[in-house]
């Protein structure tokens, strides 16, 4: 038989509204001693079945639901059938069209608690960040293999999320051919470099993949700069569209190194980009004391905020960049901002950006919203799914 978890009276009001997780203060009683992991069923109160999730003994996120159908259990069967209805829905509404790299699952979203799954051409690179998805990984793995036969999985289990779950941290392969160390993608025809063991999340920001689209038709004859450019996407994207100069910014080597083959690979001659690996809001402070001007600016940092504690101070970081870039702006430029930030809520955001205008003396107009790309979608019932809000603004 196993384990039960009785939740105090009123704790089971999220999960009847389908949020997957269960907090450590909502656990009245546990029937033994579960391991990391293990599934445990889930009963209020009153004795009544919920649900059926793993267990985390060390976690404050105390179970993670596999299902809310008692015929169901988590195992080799459910991961071929949710693998499968994953990619089927991705294919049906052309999220794998123009493109050779792609999210596969996204966690609760895909019915996998805190496992993700990207596609890189031939090759899958998954993390494991609950205990309840890292206790299947075996099964995780063969299910992966038997539905796509990929050339290799790999495993970039390196997230520090893992130590809440009291997982090490862990990459390495674990099925097929080891990927290698740089494998090449494509997004609708342009050619990327993505390092797989070491890059950073599972080796490319997928998320961006439409935005970087989406940013790319307001780029035609632009002088852009493209702040915290990673391995280039979003500068690559604008002059394949007809940019006219993209000057990439980032403070990490490796990617200004991939982001300089990047161009290379797709033909884009050397007097069309500079690279400058330094530290964003310096390079903004000088632009402006060297009077530089663009066209079109990119802003697209990593998380100022991991927590809703550190939100205010995220909001300064976020509008001193904003203020900077506006102020480096030709009047009528294109701003193209973000923030993934999962705890600073949509209209913070908004609010940081207005303010940003504000004591920059310009109209700032909103043209496009932008989101996380499709293929990480997010539940209704789970708003911590949400994290990447992003607009296009006419400054
Ligand atoms: N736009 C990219 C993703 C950007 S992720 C894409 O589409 O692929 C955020 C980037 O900011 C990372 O590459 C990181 O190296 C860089 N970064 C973080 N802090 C920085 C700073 N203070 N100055 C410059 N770059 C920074």
């Amino acid at each position: 038989m196993s384990t039960i978890v009785k939740l105090h009276k009123g704790s089971e009001k999220s999960l009847l509204r389908r949020h997957p997780w269960i907090f450590s203060g909502a656990v009245a009683d546990v029937s033994g001693h579960p391991e990391p992991g293990e599934t445990v069923d889930v009963i209020d109160s009153s004795g009544c079945w919920l649900a059926r999730g793993g267990y985390s003994p060390t976690s404050k996120i105390r179970i993670r639901v596999w299902t809310f159908d008692p015929a169901e259990e988590p195992g080799f069967d459910l991961f071929i059938k949710r693998l499968n209805c994953a990619l089927d829905w991705r294919r049906k509404f052309g999220l794998l069209d123009g493109t050779t790299a792609f999210r596969w699952i996204n966690g609760e979203a895909d019915g996998f608690p805190g496992l993700i799954v990207d596609r890189y051409g031939e090759f899958a690179v998954c993390q494991f960040l609950s205990a309840a998805a890292d206790i299947w990984k075996e099964a995780i793995v063969t299910a992966i293999r038997t539905v796509a036969s990929p050339a290799g999985i790999f495993e970039r289990s390196d997230s520090d999320i893992r130590k809440l779950e009291g997982l090490r941290l862990r990459t390495g392969c674990l099925d097929g051919d080891e990927p290698p160390d740089r494998l090449e993608i494509r997004e609708a025809g342009i050619r990327f470099l993505v390092d797989i063991r070491a890059g950073h999340k599972t080796g490319f920001y997928l998320d961006q993949r439409i935005n970087r689209f989406r940013v790319a038709r307001y780029a035609r004859d632009a002088n852009v700069l493209n702040c915290f450019s990673y391995t280039g996407g979003f500068g690559a994207a604008a002059l394949t569209a007809g940019a006219r100069h993209v000057t990439h910014v980032d403070s990490s080597f490796p990617a200004m190194e991939l982001a300089v083959k990047t161009m290379e690979l797709n033909n884009l001659r050397a007097d069309r980009f500079s690279v400058e690996t330094t530290d964003v809001f310096g390079a903004l402070r000088n632009y402006r004391d060297l009077g530089r001007r663009f066209d079109m600016i990119v802003l697209d940092p990593p998380k100022f905020a991991e927590s809703r504690r550190q939100v205010p101070d995220a909001v300064r970081a976020y509008k001193d960049i904003n203020l900077a870039a506006m102020h480096l702006l030709n009047p009528g430029g294109i701003l193209a901002t973000f923030s993934c930030s999962g705890a600073m809520d949509r209209s913070t955001f908004h609010q940081t950006i207005a303010f940003a205008a504000k004591d920059a003396g310009r109209d700032a107009l909103i043209m496009e919203s932008l989101e996380q790309c499709p293929d990480h979608p997010y539940s209704t019932a789970f708003p911590e799914g949400f994290y990447l809000k992003g607009m296009v603004l006419r400054v």
